[in-house]
């Protein structure tokens, strides 16, 4: 037995073997990604994949044929004459097929290899009539609607190999810190996150729930014994253990009940919260910094034919936008500061469709401006006032701003929110109960504050948001495989 084909990138072997009696037999098969980059001509190998289109004529037939390994396509050249008539009718756009065939030099310019097949096999057809993916390019929101079949397409397996590659930065960047990845409850008992709008986790029967004896729902009954949500953050309980362990990060979904339909949020996404002890906000604000450059770096070292395919779709300057990321040093500059500037725009003619005022909540729309036109580069925002800011972010001595910081990007706005924490438990507490915090429900979160406190501080990134700004794409919904937003929870 002989092996005739080595190795290549994915460290997926490509052993085809030869028997005595000089039949093949295939054990593994290759992948496409693979077999781009051989040279082995006339080895024998075995692929297996999707049909993305057939063309050809009476005498020969030609396959793009991919198997998500990579955007790129394989051509399997198909002699017409030596394959049953039942196998070339099945081989449709759609249909998931095996091959084992001969790498062969390719003639054409677009590939340097191509396969000349000598077996194939059908897994599966797709029926033409009804298969919903046919060459013609379809709208995105089209593809929303099969969500199922979407990650078939270039765009979709391009934005989901990125969306890999970018949680593996995102692990690597930390790990290479010596940040610990720590698991924060989704269940929480707490509704005081503040960050947004909760969704209820219960058993009880909603039609009828055991009532208690001022007709409130007996929430004894139910299957924690309070209460429950799903977490719109995994923040407080990242900072117990930031408490113990120096730095932490948090990766997992989150959950936030917001009825706001825009081309941002999500009801379900994923955050991305380090937390370190001892940083204060300028060492957050560089975390923050050098976190995201290495994302993009790191889009732009693995994942660049995938980006380069939705630069040219998309977004003609997404490469160029990149780029530009990574050479800035992010401005830094006070809310106070940035509403200044917002009112002089506004002083000069540039209308806003929310109003701007020291006080006011930043909308996307002001977020661009100080991005896009004014400073053109990423603005990193801190000392909001302290009545628009969570109550545990650190309170200034000038008793009106506290110490929280916004990562504001091009075409995104806030990609990242985070602050310096109060460590002082008595401003804490009196902070949250002003805020209407229930602070019962958050004993063990003030208890960090009575034992060994020490200044910290953290962020939250948005991973769709990131994903957003590495993919170009517009909308939050084409950056995660299953998206849920109001009215729908498909797939
Ligand atoms: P926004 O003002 O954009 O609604 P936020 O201030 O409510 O965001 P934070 O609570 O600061 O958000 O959350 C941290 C990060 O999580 C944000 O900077 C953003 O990247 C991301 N994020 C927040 N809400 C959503 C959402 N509904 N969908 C997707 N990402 C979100
Ligand atoms: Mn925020």
């Amino acid at each position: 037995m002989k092996k005739i084909a080595g190795s290549l990138i994915t460290g997926y072997l490509f052993r085809i073997c030869q028997y005595e009696n000089n039949s093949m037999k295939t054990i593994i098969r290759t992948k496409i990604v693979d077999v781009l980059q051989c040279k082995d001509y006339g080895a024998t190998v075995h692929l297996k994949g999707w049909v993305r289109t057939r063309r050809g004529n009476k005498q020969v037939g030609f396959i793009a044929l991919n198997d998500g390994s990579t955007i790129k396509n394989v051509q399997i050249v198909v002699n017409i004459e030596t394959f049953a008539e039942k196998i070339l009718k099945a081989i449709t756009t759609g249909a998931c097929i095996g091959v084992n065939g001969i790498l062969t030099e390719s003639p054409g310019q677009e590939q340097n290899a191509e396969i000349q097949a000598k077996e194939i096999h059908i897994y599966g057809t797709a029926d033409p009539a009804a298969y919903p993916l046919q060459k013609k390019g379809h709208t995105l929101e089209f593809l929303r609607e099969i969500a199922h079949l979407r990650p078939r397409t270039n765009t979709f397996g391009a934005i989901f190999r990125i969306r890999h590659h970018m949680a593996i930065a995102i692990h690597r960047f930390f790990h290479e810190r010596g940040f610990f990845y720590f698991h924060t409850p989704i269940i929480t008992g707490s509704d005081c996150e503040g960050a947004g709008q909760m969704f209820q986790v219960t058993t009880l029967n909603l039609c009828d729930p055991k009532k208690d004896r001022n007709g409130s729902i007996d929430y004894a009954c139910d299957f924690f014994g309070k209460p429950t949500n799903l977490t719109v953050s995994g923040q407080l309980e990242g900072e117990l253990a930031a408490m113990a362990l120096g730095a932490i990060y948090t990766f997992g979904p989150t959950f936030r009940a917001e009825n706001s339909y825009t081309p941002r949020h999500l009801a379900e996404f994923w955050m991305i919260e380090p937390e370190v002890a001892f940083n204060e906000i300028e060492e957050n604000m560089q975390l923050a910094e050098d976190f995201i450059k290495y994302c993009v770096r790191w889009a732009l070292d693995n994942c660049m034919d995938d980006i380069e395919f939705l630069n040219n779709m998309f977004d003609k300057e997404l490469i160029e936008r990149l780029y530009f990321v990574l050479k800035q040093n992010f401005i830094r500059l006070t809310y106070t500061e940035g509403i200044q500037i917002l009112e002089d725009a506004v002083a000069k003619g540039h209308a806003f469709e929310f109003p701007v005022h020291w006080g006011a909540d930043l909308a996307a729309e002001h977020e661009r401006y100080l991005v896009e036109d004014h400073f053109k580069c990423p603005v990193i925002l801190t000392d909001y006032p302290k009545e628009i800011k969570s109550f545990y972010m650190k309170q200034n001595e000038d008793g009106k701003t506290v110490r929280a910081m916004d990562v504001l990007f091009p075409k995104i706005g806030e990609i990242i929110g985070g602050s310096q924490r109060e460590e002082d438990h008595d401003k804490l507490l009196k902070r949250a109960q002003e805020m209407d915090v229930p602070t019962k429900d958050i004993w063990w979160y003030l208890d960090t504050r009575r034992f060994g406190t020490a200044p910290h501080s953290g962020f939250g990134l948005g991973f769709e948001r990131l994903l957003l700004f590495v993919t170009g794409m517009a909308n939050i919904r084409d950056v995660i495989p299953f998206p849920r937003t109001p009215n729908n929870a498909e797939f």
